[in-house]
């Protein structure tokens, strides 16, 4: 791991500040208000804006295909964190444009991509079922071939951003006699096809995300990616790249875990709680000072922790510290972000929005096991029941 400070050219210092300014004059006090209103975590106009402006195409790109250099690349990743640009849909959209470049025939490949750095094409996540996540491939929702088509029906839960989207990345069975990870075929579905219906869910943090009904879709052959029964082979990559399971970079210009978009509101939380204790006087006291102090050393410790163990620290951590720095900040803590009387020091927030952050993408339970089995080498977890003894 390089620690050394990045010394940015003059180009660099000048695109740092085209950005910084882009950005201000897009994300305006409005997008955020309504952001936070909606629980979208996406806002068309920004995103749409970003893609005319050439950076969505010039962050999904590598260096050597025409996208961003190195340092330009951070810049731009901790710029667009600064201005908090709602983030979660292009997120799916960039990580499923992987497999859609991979795997998918070319005309239905070129268009989708073209879609998605204008910005006027999004891509969500449909993997998690209603009676179970954790294990995608235990996968219910069917798919059976008509001719050119296929007829699909189920329903997938948590379909985040699925309202906001033009294609659902979809798992279907399309063997169930078979063993659950060769029955498994990937499909791009257009979310506009009859027999779709997509109903709200708003979570405790006040995101939005969705429960998707599937009934009698039809959908041609051509959507389909990768092989049939072959949709493990297709679903792994982004599957790894979600779980964090991906090596960081060792040039220190880039996140060492997942998640730290999510660590950023703890950290902004610890600063403004400080902030405010500082003020008021109150960390003068011994206990607010050594609670403040702890929660401030678990924050650090989490932010240094690397690939799936810091994925797991940063989740853990923002369980563990919110309601300690909920508390240091007072009763002014329980009222939300905008109130009246509030200091906006987001401690609520982040206590909400822990809980999620060790669910989603994996649950830490699910996570443990990973670092316990394959990390560790201490073999796979036993659930079954104790042998009887003989009497
Ligand atoms: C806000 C939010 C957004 C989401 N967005 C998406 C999305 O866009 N697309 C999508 O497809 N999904 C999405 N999900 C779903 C998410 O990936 C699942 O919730 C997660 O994988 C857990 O699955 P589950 O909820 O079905 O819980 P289950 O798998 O039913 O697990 C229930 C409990 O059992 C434990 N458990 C399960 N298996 C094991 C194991 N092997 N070892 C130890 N413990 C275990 C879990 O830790 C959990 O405590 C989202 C979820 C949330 C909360």
């Amino acid at each position: 791991m390089d620690f050394s400070t990045v010394e940015l050219s003059a180009e660099d210092e000048a695109f740092r500040t085209e950005v910084r300014e882009f950005l201000a004059s897009v994300v305006t006090a409005d997008v955020i208000r309504r952001d936070r209103e909606t629980g979208d975590n996406f806002d068309e106009g920004v995103h749409l804006a970003l893609g005319a402006a050439g950076y969505l195409e010039k962050e999904w790109k590598t260096e050597a295909d025409g996208g961003f250099s190195r340092v330009r690349r951070r810049i731009w990743e901790l710029e667009k964190r600064r201005a908090e640009v709602p983030w979660v849909t292009w997120g799916t959209t960039a990580m499923v444009a992987r497999s859609v470049a991979k795997f998918a025939s070319p005309e239905i490949r070129d268009d989708v991509l073209r879609g998605v750095f204008d910005g006027t094409v999004r891509l969500c996540l449909g993997y998690t079922e209603p009676e179970g996540g954790s294990d995608v491939a235990t996968c219910k929702t069917r798919a059976v071939r008509d001719g050119d088509q296929w007829i699909i029906n189920g329903s997938k839960m948590f379909t985040t951003g699925a309202h906001n989207c033009q294609y659902v990345f979809l798992i279907t069975n399309t063997d169930p006699d078979a063993p659950k990870h060769k029955s498994l075929t990937m499909f791009l579905v257009p979310l506009d096809s009859d027999g779709i219906e997509i109903q709200g869910i708003r979570t405790v943090d006040g995101d939005r995300t969705n429960i998707v009904y599937y009934s009698d879709v039809r959908v041609d052959d051509k959507y389909r990616l990768g092989d049939v029964n072959g949709g493990w082979t297709v679903v792994r990559e982004p599957l790894d790249a979600e779980h964090g399971a991906v090596a960081a970079a060792d040039d220190g210009l880039a996140d060492v875990a997942i998640m730290m978009h999510q660590a950023g509101f703890m950290a902004e939380a610890a600063d403004n709680v400080a902030a405010l204790v500082g003020r008021s006087g109150a960390v003068d006291d011994g206990s607010v000072a050594y609670r403040l102090g702890r929660s401030v050393a678990r924050l650090e410790a989490s932010l240094s922790a690397p690939s799936i163990f810091g994925r797991v620290a940063l989740a853990q951590t923002m369980r563990d510290i919110a309601p300690d720095l909920m508390d240091i900040a007072g009763s002014v803590a329980a009222l939300p972000i905008g109130a009246d009387g509030g200091a906006d020091d987001r401690s609520e927030y982040v206590y909400r929005f822990a809980p999620l952050v060790g669910i989603y993408g994996g649950t830490l339970e699910v996570f443990r096991n990973m670092i316990a089995q394959h990390v560790l080498g201490l073999g796979k977890p036993n659930y079954s029941a104790p042998k009887a003894k003989a009497s």
